[in-house]
């Protein structure tokens, strides 16, 4: 049996970022990866997903280019280059993946890994073991079980799909539903959007969802709320029939199930080494990224909390440091993620929403403000910006930034950092905007 410092099981996010701080430390680390390096941000989420923004970006500049002087510019697209190109790119990353991991001394072990027994990991009969093993498997779509279901695509069918269709539904109505539809009509299909609730982005300020929805519906996406896909068929000239039972049927080229997902378990062996999962097959960690079995840790999306990349990163970089440079207290503080939807028009949110400021503190104060942005005072499309402060106390500290319109997503991070620190309405109103920008509005809300 190969002993080793460190064993990382997944080459994703949280994987990569582990191993690699582990190895600068002086670790000797193994790797484990099943598919291809990088994992869902990488292959089948934030990379190839914002290329797919940027180009429905493109295509509505081209939209407004007329109002800026431009005759005729609107240009032919064809998904199927684009798709190549981003394809390409991806690979690009994957071959950077690997050459990074190996400049970094990390041992890389293709193959799908299992517990076999306390501190062991087996991978196709290879046995590997280790004082400290992080689980770092991450998730896959989840789809709903009904009849015909699997006629739908998710967000990973979504990246493989080789040409654009005409119509599409998309089912959810959380970050991967909002972006997949938005980048679907920016591109010009036609797309519903079936939300078995009231709203879109259920956990998110009002205003955001509110805007969201309102701005989404004014460019011509149909938002049927309270509808739910009840089965789908296909039809003899190859389209698909969504019966989405009393609130009528559907008839479309692509349906996509953004309805969520769930956490690669299934298949690891945890009770091998008696680790403990709940019943969705998440597996809970302490504030250091502990399970329940001393010397094995879980990060990134297979602990669900905050499933994003630079979280999983996060959390894999200090439990490196915690292990291999003594760094006792180090473990990632979960409050105040900032986040970005990649919807059109893009969110950037950080904190608590008004509604969770006002259920924690009884003195709470909003600033907020809704404009057109500047680049759209010529242009025949004209969606609103809006800000929202959350401030409590009488020194009114900032618990919430909340925005939404073009350049939010390159706005936040900032802002973050100020939230971060604990600033006031007083600091933001000391800063000298920069004009004329979207976010000086952010320093001069009165
Ligand atoms: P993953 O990146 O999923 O990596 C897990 C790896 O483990 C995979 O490579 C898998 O093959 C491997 N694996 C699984 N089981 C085994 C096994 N038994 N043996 C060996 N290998 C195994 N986040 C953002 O911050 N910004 C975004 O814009 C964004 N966009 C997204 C868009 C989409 C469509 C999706 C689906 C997600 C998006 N995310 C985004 C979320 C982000 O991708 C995840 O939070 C992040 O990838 C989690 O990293 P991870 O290391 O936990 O898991
Ligand atoms: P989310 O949890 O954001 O949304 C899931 C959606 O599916 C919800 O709207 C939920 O509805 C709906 N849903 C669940 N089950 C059903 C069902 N049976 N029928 C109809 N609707 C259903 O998950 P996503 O999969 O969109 O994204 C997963 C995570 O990945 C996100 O939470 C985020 O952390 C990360 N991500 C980040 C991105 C970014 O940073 N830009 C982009 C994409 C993903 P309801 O609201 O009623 O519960």
């Amino acid at each position: 049996m190969k002993e080793y410092d460190l064993i990382a099981i997944g080459g994703g996010s949280g994987g990569v970022a582990t191993a690699r701080r582990a190895a600068e430390y002086g670790a000797r680390v193994l790797l484990i990866e099943a598919a291809r390096l990088g994992g869902t941000c990488v292959n089948v989420g934030c990379v190839p997903k914002k290329v797919m923004w940027y180009a429905s970006g493109i295509a509505q500049a081209l939209r407004d280019a007329p109002g800026y002087g431009f005759a005729e510019v609107a240009g032919r697209f064809d998904w199927a280059t684009l798709k190549q190109r981003r394809d390409a790119y991806v690979e690009r990353l994957n071959g950077i993946y690997a050459g990074m991991l190996d400049k970094s001394g990390v041992e890389l072990k293709r193959g799908f890994a299992r517990f076999s027994g306390p501190r062991v990991v087996e991978v196709e009969g290879e046995r590997f073991t280790a004082p400290h093993i992080v689980i770092s498997t991450g998730g896959r779509p989840a789809l709903p079980d009904l009849p015909g279901a699997e006629l739908g695509i998710d967000s990973d069918g979504f990246f493989a799909l080789e040409a654009q269709p005409r119509r599409v539904a998309v089912v959810g109505a959380g970050y991967i539903a909002v972006e997949l539809a938005g980048v679907f009509h920016g591109l010009g299909s036609e797309v519903s959007m079936l939300v078995r609730g009231d709203r879109l982005l259920r956990p998110f300020d009002a205003m955001l969802r509110d805007e969201l929805a309102a701005q989404m519906q004014e460019d011509g996406i149909a938002l049927r709320f309270g509808t739910r896909a009840r089965a789908l068929r296909r039809q003899a000239d190859g389209s698909l029939l969504v019966d989405c039972g009393e609130a009528g049927s559907l008839e479309v080229d692509a349906l996509v199930w953004a309805t969520g997902r769930q956490p690669n378990t299934d298949r690891l062996q945890l009770a091998a080494a008696g680790i403990e999962a709940d019943a969705k097959g998440t597996i809970p960690t302490d504030a250091f990224q502990n399970t329940n079995v001393p010397g094995i840790y879980a990060i990134g999306d297979i602990t669900g909390r905050a499933e994003l990349t630079p979280v999983a990163i996060a959390a894999g970089r200090r439990l490196a440091l915690r292990l291999f440079r003594g760094g006792s207290d180090s473990k990632l503080d979960y409050e105040n993620i900032p986040t970005v939807v990649f919807s059109h028009p893009a969110i950037g949110t950080v904190g608590l929403t008004e509604e969770e400021a006002r259920k924690r503190f009884a003195d709470v104060k909003v600033y907020s403000t809704r404009f057109t942005a500047m680049y759209n005072a010529l242009t025949e499309h004209r969606p609103k910006t809006s800000m929202k402060l959350v401030c409590v106390g009488a020194d009114e500290r900032i618990v919430g930034a909340h925005v939404i319109g073009d350049g939010a997503d390159e706005m936040l991070q900032g802002f973050a950092v100020a939230v971060k620190m604990g600033a006031r309405k007083a600091d933001f109103d000391d800063t000298v905007a920069i004009h004329p920008t979207s976010a000086e509005e952010f320093v001069t809300m009165r």
